[in-house]
């Protein structure tokens, strides 16, 4: 399990997040993201990452279960 944080602030509205990880990711009319999970499963981990590390405004940030706060 992982925790994923968006800010919106620095969102730019490129899509990558949710072409990556279309079930923890959408967007809105404006085409800027939208969370659909906060709380993402093992299973979506590793792309849930790996959206993260594409967006290219750093926007997306992942916090694996017993990392350091
Ligand atoms: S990849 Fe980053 S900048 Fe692009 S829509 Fe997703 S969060 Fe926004």
């Amino acid at each position: 399990m992982a925790e994923v944080a968006l800010d919106l602030s620095r969102c730019q509205g490129h899509g990558r997040c949710s072409l990556l990880a279309p079930s923890v990711f959408g967007a809105d009319d404006s085409g800027l993201a939208v969370l659909l999970v906060r709380k993402v499963p093992t299973e979506l981990e590793s792309i849930t990452e790996e959206a993260a590390y594409s967006c290219p405004e750093a926007a997306i940030s992942v916090m694996r279960e017993g990392d350091p706060e």
